[in-house]
Order: C-alpha cells, then structure tokens, then sequence
C-alpha cells in the first residue's frame, strides 16, 4: 500500500509543501506560537509516515483566544456589522475554498486517507455549500412580533442575538466538511468562533485559517486553536468565558462535554455517534438497495456517524442483498486515496485499524460468521478489509457498539408487521440515522414515524446543509443544518413595550 506519486492529483505539490511547513496556531488575527512552545506529529494514514508539525494549544493559548474571541465580540467592527456584509464576507469564503478546491481535496486525502475524489466531489462541496446557505440566512434572523393577553397595550417583539463565544470542536473522519457546517452559521449569526480540529487532521482547517486571514474577517472573528482532546478541548470546554460549545465526535467525550459545560451552563450542540440501521423491505429493488447499502457502510472506509452498519433484509431478498454486499466487499479496491482507482482508503490510525480489526475478531468468536470480506492486508498504512458478518445476534458488541468502520452486521426478517421491525431497528442506544428501501410510498410514510431517528432516508438520499441533522437518543442533543442549525447560534431576546 505504499503511496504512489500522482502527478495527476491536482495540487498535490503545493499540499505536501503546505503540510511540511510550521502550523502554529491562529489567535485574534495573527499567527503564533503556542505559549508553551510544543508541536506534535501528524501522519499521513496511507503511509503511516509523519507529515506535519502541528502547534499545541494548552490552557494559555484557550485563555488568549478566548480573550480574542470576546474582543471581537465587544468590537463595533463585527457586532454591528450588518448581516449583508456578514454575508458577504462568508460567501468570499466560499469562493476563496471553491477557487483553491483541488488543493483542499488533495490535503484532505493526505491528512484524512479519503480517495481524493470523495474529497475533492463531495467534502469539499459540501463545506463550500454550508459556507453559502448559512451566509444566506445572516440577513434572516428575524424575531416575531408577539401578540399579548395581559392588561394594557403592549408592543412585543423578539429578537435572535449572537450566543456570543462559541468553542467548535470536530472528529478527523470529515475534517473541512464537518468545520465549516459549524464555522458557517455560527459567523452568520454573529459569533466569535474558536475551532479546535481532532489532533489527527488539522491541515485544511490551518489553511481555511490563512483563507479566513485573507478574506479580511474582523481579528478575533474566527481562531484556531490545534492540540488534542485533552488539555486542548477540555480546556476550551470548560473555560467560563466561552457561551457556547459545539461538539462532534464520539458519545463518550460528549459525555464529558456536557459535564465541563455545566460550570456556566453554556449551551451545547452535540452530533455524536450512530448504528445506523438500513432496512429492505420485500417490496424493494434489491440492485439498488445493495448498490445503496455498500455505500451506506463502506464510504469513508465507514467512517462515518451516519454509517448503515446494521442491515435488515426481508428474507425474500435476504441471500441476494447480503451476496451481493459481500461481493462489493470483496472486490472493493483499497488504496491510497490519491490512486485514481481507489475506492477504500485506510482508516485513520493504527489505534483505529486495531479497534475494528478486533471488532471482527470479536464477532466471529462470539458466533457470527464472516460471510465476506475481512481479509488481513499487510504493508504500510493502515488499511483495514470491508467486513460483513451474519449470524449475529443483538447483544453482541458487533451489533450494539459503533465500530466505525467498514464493518456490516446483515439479519434476516420474515415479518410484515412495520411495529416489529422498527422494534429491532430501534433498538440502540444511538438514534442518529434509519434508511428505509421500500417502493410502497404509504410503507414509506408509516415507517419513518416509527424509526427513532434523527434522518430517515429512504431509497438513498444524503446529507445536505438546509436539511436539519442529529439524534435522537444517545446520539446527541440539538440539530444543525437548516433554520434550526443557525437558531442554536443565537438567543431569543424577548422585548415587551407598554404604549
Ligand atoms: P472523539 O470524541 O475522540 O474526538 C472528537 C474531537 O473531540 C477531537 O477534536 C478530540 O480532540 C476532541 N476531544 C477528545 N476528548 C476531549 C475532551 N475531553 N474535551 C474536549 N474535546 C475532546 O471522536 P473521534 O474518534 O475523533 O471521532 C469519531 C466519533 O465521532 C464517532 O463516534 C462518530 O460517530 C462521531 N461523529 C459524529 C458525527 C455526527 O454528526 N453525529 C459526525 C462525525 C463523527
């Protein structure tokens, strides 16, 4: 799995040469060392090699960007600014990102592993997009006049205020993508951001920092603060002077999110994890549904929150959906991400690639079988095989837990009865997606109501910025995407005036 050079890989010099050079962090408009003087390695997961140095945040640096942040916050500059030229300035993001797409996609790949046409057709995009639907809701946010009941006459009427400090916290498996859909609003509303990326991938977030210098965004509007979980996030979650924090990773660390937040009550957003069912129901085209449920488990080499790990096929179509995965599985082309026929990268480290080998390993010796895929790779990098287990049964812990990777529980349903069968897809502690394959439309309507679920897509469909995201459950609190992704952005500020 070495690496190839890739000429064709546009951009793929001018991203090395970004990566090798020294990240330091980004407080109040300028570049600076961290307090304490330290940097850590960051690897390329193709090749298990070090690509960067990166600066570590400790608590001083959480300190001086916070004061940055609250600075801007105080400053006429940004808090008076009108939302058209909030809006403005977002959109020249957006057209700054969009001018430079091949040079993120290509630091994406090389940072994250993704085949760089994932990167390059659909995460970029998709950050491009969430820059350019939130700008659009800056001039928006509008209150309501409120009609009172009580003695006298009154003129009422609300108003949506920045939340103020907000401290953005992203996972490694969706790097821009997932930094953007928390930058954008949160800048449309008016906030300060602090954005702290997952200490594996922080090169695209480093350069949409010099984007963000060029474009000319008050100082102190956007920081970027780089280092691991611990001391860098907690710091940053438990720090009184920030009013917001907004968090995406894995249920356990959202956990103690909640807890630091408590000091002063900051408002929290959490996307977390997901096991993500993706039921075939016997009227279903099972072609597409096995075209969809590969893809739904195996992009991102499952990587993914939304990741459909646990398939519910009516027996009608059970051997051929299941055959046919694994059969995707099997001949699926893993590869560094910057192979033009690469179809898996590797997944983010060694620690990872161990973890979901040994989910595997676990479900085959608690009694499932290995119906496809799982083979052991060798060789640099850290690849692990699209894996798909049968045979399983709900209590072990290839079913309960989130794996996240490409590993796929398949059972088999003889039922009609949509109440049983939502019953088994719902039995998680995780509530963030459902896909439903059916072309019954009133099966269709009826299940999507019984799914406990934050999206249910049916017969495919994805993710999109206007459409609201998260989960029920153990899955997270608040949604973001939509109206109600850029309201947790702001408070409610009721005005009530006797006349
Ligand atoms: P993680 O929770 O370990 O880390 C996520 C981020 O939190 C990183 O930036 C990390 O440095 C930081 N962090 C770690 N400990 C912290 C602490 N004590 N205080 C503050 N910050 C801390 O998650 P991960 O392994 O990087 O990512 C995978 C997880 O993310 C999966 O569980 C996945 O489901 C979840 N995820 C959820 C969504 C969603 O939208 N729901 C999207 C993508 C990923």
């Amino acid at each position: 799995a070495a690496v190839l050079e890739k000429p064709q890989v546009p951009s793929l010099e001018t991203a090395r040469a970004f990566a090798a050079s020294k990240h330091r962090l980004f407080i109040g408009g300028r570049w600076v060392e961290p307090l304490e003087g330290r940097y850590f390695a960051s690897h390329n997961p193709a090749t298990g090699n070090k690509h960067a140095d990166i600066g570590e945040a400790g608590q001083a640096d959480v300190d001086s960007a916070v004061a940055a942040a609250r600075g801007a916050m105080d400053n006429p500059e940004w808090s008076e600014m009108k939302p058209s030229l909030r809006a403005r300035l977002i959109n020249r993001l957006a057209d700054a990102l969009e001018a430079n797409i091949d040079e993120f996609a290509a630091l994406e790949t090389l940072d994250n592993g993704m085949p760089v046409r994932d990167a390059k057709f659909f995460h970029i995009p998709h950050a491009i997009e969430s820059l350019r639907y939130n700008a659009g809701w800056a001039t928006k946010l509008n209150g309501e006049t409120i009609a009172l009941s009580g003695m006298g006459t009154w003129h009422a009427y609300t108003l949506r205020e920045p939340v103020g400090v907000v401290a953005q916290i992203v996972p490694w498996n969706a790097p821009l993508a997932m930094a953007c859909a928390k930058i954008a609003p949160a800048l449309a509303a008016g906030c300060a951001v602090i954005l702290k990326p997952a200490e594996e991938t922080s090169l695209t977030a480093l350069r949409l920092a010099q984007l963000i210098e060029e474009i000319g965004f008050p100082a102190g509007v956007f920081n970027l603060l780089t280092g691991f979980g611990e001391p860098t996030g907690a710091a940053l979650t438990a720090h009184p002077g920030v009013d917001k924090v907004t968090f995406t990773g894995s249920t356990a660390v959202g956990r103690l999110i909640l807890r630091a937040a408590a000091g002063n009550f900051k408002r929290v957003t959490l996307e977390l994890g997901g096991k993500t069912p993706v039921i075939v129901l016997p009227d279903a085209d099972p072609v597409r549904a096995i075209e969809g449920a590969a893809r739904a488990i195996f992009t991102n080499a499952g990587q993914v929150c939304n990741a459909g790990s646990r398939l519910f096929v009516h027996e009608r179509h059970f051997d051929q959906v299941v055959d046919g995965v694994g059969k995707l599985a099997d001949a699926m082309k893993l590869g560094s991400g910057l192979e033009a026929d690469t179809q898996m990268g590797p997944v983010i480290s060694e620690v990872q690639r161990d973890r979901v080998r040994g989910y595997v390993r676990s479900g085959v010796s608690d009694g499932a079988t290995l119906h496809a895929g799982g083979r052991e790779i060798h060789g640099d990098g850290f690849f692990v095989a699209p894996a798909v287990l049968t045979g399983t049964d709900a209590e072990m812990a290839v079913r309960r837990e989130e794996i996240f990777g490409p590993v796929l529980c398949a059972m088999s349903f003889a039922d009609a009865d949509l109440d049983r069968i939502a019953a088994d897809a719902n039995a998680s502690d995780y509530g963030l997606g459902a896909v439903v394959w059916t072309n019954d439309l009133s099966t269709a309507h009826k299940l999507a109501r019984k799914l406990k679920a934050g999206t249910v897509r049916v017969n495919g469909g994805g993710l999109d910025p206007a459409l609201p995201f998260g989960g029920f459950k153990q899955s997270g609190w608040g949604r973001e995407n939509g109206r109600e992704g850029i309201d947790a952005y702001t408070e409610t500020k009721s005005i009530a005036i006797a006349l």
